[in-house]
């Protein structure tokens, strides 16, 4: 096992430099006082370099090439053979990007990050729109670089949710579509109001934080590896799997924003404290993908923290800490409202049924971006238009249309399809699941989340990066990556929410 050892205490370098910048972003987001920003970045751009440098070294390629000819006299399946192979995989990625390209392209990002930040509460998107134009110019370029066989927007998706294709996702937006429209019709055409207003009376920070907090630790997020923070955008990060930090946002007049947010972050982050020990210090300690890693976050936000049996054990804690506010409100309506559809403009506000529909506009305005079929300057046109087909509206005007994400503005093309890869994934998990442990969700009842947690950390945590996406869907449930179980679960709970028996989504398999 020489040359493997010899290739893992080498990325064990490269991996400490990358966490320590980690470490370094945290603190920026979550603790550092402003005028320490300018330095911070020369810090994180002198971290990135070097952890770059490192990794596309002649050092890499000689002990890549002296461990790929002990991986392969070992079982494909061994954690040995699986860290040689996602090393190559990623040594490949990074060496077909120039350093110069690297470099130019991290200096705009900042830059074009920056200007949207100046732009979308001016709504000014003629002074975002050179840096956008840039930002689209670069993604081209890199998918040139990077290299594909049948669409460029492949070379992109590639690096977010490895083997995935454009024409797979083609597929599963097409079915996707086709199968929530009716419901989302169906309960538009309704027209029933549901009363949630009082989940914009004042909560207070401590409260909310507390609940949050008691929540996060039934599921099963360990505080000793683990805290909680505060930032305007929240996230978790991993610097090891004893080390992985989650961050929320408090807004006192909107409940759901912090303890969902909660919930969300939590998921995100037992990924990462479940990954099996043995990897510390290699690529294979991270998640799967941002898919993967996002059917996590989905799951403990919305099929645990969304359901009826979850609330059932949660609503009259959440009522004590908060008497004057829910006095009054029940379980059912405090479950009703935290479950309203609503078609509204912006993406991080929509409800599980109708936020799908907002990645799919956004991948074909990035698909024709990347053809050449439509240019930066006319986003705001094209995005209004594609608002309308698919959302029945358009936004009031570009900071709540073209501008409401950051993700463009820091070139980030080809990764939204991730968010409803994600809510896809973690039905079908959750199934698996369910199918192993039929009286699952009872437990939810008591408060209880261990044997979820427990599977989710035998079938997907423990394996971190060895297994393509695919290939761990397949092996954690048995078959392929498919919409039907998601499709089937938002009719069963939309439809008995609003007494809908759509059956539109339900496919004979
Ligand atoms: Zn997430």
């Amino acid at each position: 096992m020489g040359p493997i050892d010899d290739l893992k205490t080498h990325l064990g370098t490269i991996h400490d430099v990358s966490s320590a910048a980690a470490v370094l972003r945290w603190d920026q987001e979550t603790k550092m006082p402003p005028g320490g920003a300018k330095v911070r970045a020369e810090q994180l751009a002198t971290l990135s370099r070097l952890a770059h440098q490192l990794f596309v070294s002649s050092d890499t390629e000689r002990l890549l090439a002296a461990a790929e000819a002990v991986a392969g006299t070992l079982d494909p399946d061994s954690d040995e053979a699986a860290l040689v192979r996602v090393t190559r995989r990623d040594f490949g990625i990074a060496s077909k990007l120039p350093a110069d390209f690297v470099a130019e392209r991290a200096r705009a990002r900042s830059l074009s990050t920056e200007a949207w930040r100046e732009a979308r509460p001016r709504n000014d998107f003629a002074h975002f729109r050179p840096w956008l134009e840039q930002m689209v110019d670069y993604a081209r370029r890199a998918a040139e670089y990077l290299g594909y066989a049948d669409h460029p927007y492949d070379a992109l998706l590639d690096l977010y949710e490895p083997n995935m294709k454009t024409r797979d996702v083609n597929v599963l937006f097409t079915r996707l579509r086709e199968g929530t429209l009716p419901l989302v019709n169906a309960i538009v055409d309704r027209g029933q109001v549901v009363d949630s207003s009082f989940l914009s009376l004042e909560f207070d920070k401590e409260g909310q934080r507390a609940f949050g907090v008691m929540v996060a630790e039934g599921f099963g997020y360990d505080f000793s590896r683990g805290r909680l923070d505060e930032s305007p955008h929240p996230f978790a990060s991993g610097f090891n799997t004893g080390d992985v930090r989650i961050t929320t946002r408090y807004v006192l007049r909107h409940l759901p924003s912090a303890i969902f947010g909660i919930f969300h972050e939590s998921g995100h982050a037992m990924y990462e404290q479940g990954v099996a020990r043995t990897f510390e210090r290699t690529p294979l300690a991270r998640g799967a993908s941002l898919g993967i890693h996002e059917s996590q976050s989905r799951m403990w936000e919305n099929l645990v923290g969304r359901s009826r049996p979850f609330w059932e054990h949660f609503y009259p804690k959440l009522r004590e800490r908060f008497p004057a506010q829910l006095g009054r409100i029940d379980a059912d309506a405090f479950f009703t409202a935290v479950n309203v559809v609503e078609l509204s403009p912006i993406r991080v506000e929509a409800d599980e049924l109708t936020y799908n529909l907002h990645i799919m506009l956004r991948f074909e305005l990035e698909k024709q971006l990347l053809e050449g079929k439509l240019a930066a300057r006319d986003l705001p046109e094209a995005w209004n238009a594609k608002s309308k087909e698919y959302l029945g509206l358009e936004p009031r005007n570009d900071a709540d249309g073209v501008m409401q994400d950051i993700h463009w503005s820091s070139g980030s093309i080809g990764y939204f399809p991730t968010y409803t890869l994600g809510n896809v994934v973690s039905v079908q998990l959750f199934e698996a699941a369910q199918r192993a442990h039929p009286g699952l969700t009872d437990e939810f009842k008591a408060g209880k989340f261990s044997t979820l947690l427990s599977w989710l950390r035998q079938h997907v945590h423990r394996h971190g990066r060895k297994f393509f996406p695919r290939d761990l869907i397949q092996r954690a449930t048995g078959a392929d990556l498919t919409p039907e179980p998601y499709l089937r679960y938002l009719d069963t709970k939309f439809g008995t929410i609003y007494g809908i028996r759509a059956g539109a989504g339900a496919a004979t398999e």
